[in-house]
């Protein structure tokens, strides 16, 4: 096996990390990406799962180790796991270090076994509250016992589980600690993220919703004991280690906290257009040079040419100078 040199951007960041999202539907309506009505993209923008298959190959070919599929809701899209165990072959081959994804867990009972067939090994699982009424009230459309079946068969299946909370004031503030506890018992890791600025999510503004992680980790710290590690995944939480517990604790903190230095990746849409930066509007075709050409020469060119243009940095801002939207595309166009 060779093994493929990454893509290096401007700023000397080898590009090892891909994550695409493979659909923007959702069957939840989770208060903080979408609104209740949301308009979804024309079925026939879509890249189909073989067009999918084929860009993330040539990404692996170009040096990507890891793969993460994501949403709106990635095991909603008909016939996804066509594509999973599609792409399982670059980790069977060697060229791909790991398969995995972000899932908010509604369909997990179906799906886990096979995920585990498919060489996913480890997924993160979406949860902000452990209350059935707020995870209603929060997620709009889901029920928190459909999604606790899902961990269960997850966990069944021998998938690793990290739950991903969002910080929400007024919402989830007081449940820190009880989600800290039952991650501790159930043997998961756990990451808080903080809102981030993105999409029309209609009647409430982000200034309602958003706790600065810094205050959150303070509190944590009043109950529990948080060791620091050096611990890593090329992204952008901070982890500590809570002594209780033994688990990991992430913080996503995009808004206090600039993590671009060692930002490593880059997203795709399911209409495949490419996003050099999760907070910026530049934007990259890969669609044309898929459907243009039979050889994977004039995407391999659209690819190099995009990650020339990779920014330094992120220009999130919530303020109450500037209460509006900094990014207009929602979460689940790109992922998160
Ligand atoms: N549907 C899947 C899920 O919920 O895990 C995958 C897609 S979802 C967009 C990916 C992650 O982004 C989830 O953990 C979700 O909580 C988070 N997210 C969505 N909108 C966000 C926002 N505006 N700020 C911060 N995180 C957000
Ligand atoms: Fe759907 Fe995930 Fe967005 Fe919630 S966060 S609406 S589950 S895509």
């Amino acid at each position: 096996m060779v093994r493929a040199q990454p893509v290096v951007d401007p700023f000397g960041r080898a590009i090892t990390y891909l994550r695409v999202s493979v659909t923007d539907r959702c069957d939840f309506r989770c208060v903080y990406c979408m609104s209740e009505n949301m308009t979804f993209l024309p079925k026939a923008e879509l890249l189909t799962l073989e067009e999918l298959d084929r860009v993330c190959g040539t990404f692996v070919a170009m040096g990507v180790r890891k793969l993460r599929l994501t949403g709106g809701e990635p095991l909603v899209r008909r016939d996804i796991m066509g594509l999973i165990r599609s792409l399982g072959r670059h980790l069977a081959s060697g060229m791909l270090d790991e398969l995995t994804l972000t899932t908010n867990g509604s369909q997990l009972a179906r799906f886990a076994e096979t995920l585990r067939e498919c060489g996913v090994r480890r997924i993160n699982l979406s949860l902000d509250t452990l209350d059935p009424e707020k995870f209603a009230a929060i997620t709009r459309w889901g029920r928190l016992a459909q999604v606790m079946e899902g961990l269960g068969a997850a966990k069944a299946a021998g998938l690793a589980v990290k739950i991903n909370m969002v910080a929400l004031k007024g919402v989830n503030d007081g449940e820190f600690d009880r989600m800290i506890a039952w991650c501790g018992d159930e043997g998961l890791d756990l990451t808080i993220i903080e809102v981030m600025p993105m999409g029309d999510i209609g009647n409430e503004t982000r200034l309602d919703q958003y706790l600065p992680l810094s205050l959150v980790r303070a509190g944590i710290q009043r109950n529990w004991t948080l060791d620091e590690t050096d611990y890593r995944t090329g992204g952008p939480a901070r982890y500590v280690v809570v002594r209780e517990t033994g688990r990991r604790l992430g913080f996503i903190t995009p808004l206090t906290h600039n993590f671009c230095e060692s930002c490593n990746r880059v997203r795709l849409t399911c209409t495949g257009t490419l996003y050099m930066c999760l907070g910026q509007n530049d934007a990259a075709d890969l669609r044309s040079p898929v459907r243009q050409s039979p050889t994977d020469a004039p995407l391999e060119a659209a690819i190099h040419a995009a990650i020339a243009r990779k920014p330094k940095g992120h220009d999130f801002i919530i303020d109450r100078r500037r209460p509006a939207i900094s990014v207009p595309r929602h979460m689940s166009v790109t992922g998160g």
